[in-house]
């Protein structure tokens, strides 16, 4: 397990400052259908927070969008302040609700597990309108995931994404032993299974716990999925946003991000 020291040097994130995107900017067309929704802000806002004394952020005002590094920054210290106990549980107030009601700015998007050990707003000290969270059994990947990613990355502009799986994953053990049986799993299960299959493969042939190399297969193969992605590719090149794996551990609570 890597220190969380030093991890953001780790993944060659974009240092200059991102210029503010424009928002809906491949949605214009569909104004009409989005009218319905109003939960994002108008076309280019940004947000930055400013903190109360005892620490409930519930104010929302203008600034420069944040970076990806900035991002991962503001990641890593509130995953800190869950792991030592430290935690400030900022923007869980009726003032934060209220603030962010008529439009949200969301940080990061993380694509996580639905195991009830690893809720990304609790792992990461955050609170309401703070993160958009996509969760499936072993974050596993499809079109409505990745349409799920691109609508957080484009559309509120999240300048992260976090592909967070987690130790002793349940989901993959699961995944591993159907696989090692050469069984097949009962009704939807059995998707499950065969989404995982590319990273069991991967996995099989290296020494050491199959069920954590499976685990860490899948974070690298879904952030290397979403990068490919042709609606993300422009994002990221641009240095607007970035795609990072995360592994939680049950243990210490620790995230450790990396780059590839
Ligand atoms: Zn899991």
């Amino acid at each position: 397990m890597n220190e969380q020291t030093g991890q953001t040097e780790q993944l060659g994130l974009g240092r200059s400052g991102a210029a503010a995107p424009s928002r809906r900017r491949f949605l214009a067309g569909g104004a009409a259908c989005l009218a319905a929704a109003p939960v994002l802000g108008a076309a280019g806002e940004s947000s930055a927070y400013a903190s109360t004394e005892d620490g409930q952020d519930v104010q929302e005002t203008s600034g420069p969008m944040p970076t990806p590094e900035q991002v991962l920054r503001r990641l890593v210290e509130g995953n800190r302040r869950w792991v030592t106990g430290r935690l400030t549980h900022p923007h869980q107030t009726v003032a934060r609700r209220l603030a962010v009601a008529g439009a949200q700015h969301p940080l990061a998007t993380v694509f996580g597990c639905i195991d009830s050990r690893v809720p990304p707003e609790i792992v990461f000290d955050l609170g309401v309108g703070d993160l958009f969270v996509v969760r499936t059994a072993a974050q596993t990947n499809d079109g409505l995931v990745q349409g799920a990613v691109e609508y957080g990355a484009e559309e509120a502009v999240t300048p992260l994404v976090v592909v967070m799986g987690h130790q002793r994953c349940g989901a993959v053990t699961f995944a591993v032993d159907v696989l090692n049986r050469c069984a097949t799993a009962p009704d939807h299960l059995e998707d499950v299974v065969e989404a995982l299959r590319p990273a069991y493969e991967v996995a099989k042939p290296m020494p050491g716990d199959q069920v954590d190399n499976t685990v860490r297969a899948q974070i690298r193969l879904t952030v290397e999925q979403l990068r490919a992605d042709a609606f993300l590719r422009p994002l990221i090149h641009a240095h607007r946003m970035h795609v990072v794996g995360g592994y939680y551990s049950l243990d210490s609570g620790i995230v450790d991000f990396f780059g590839s």
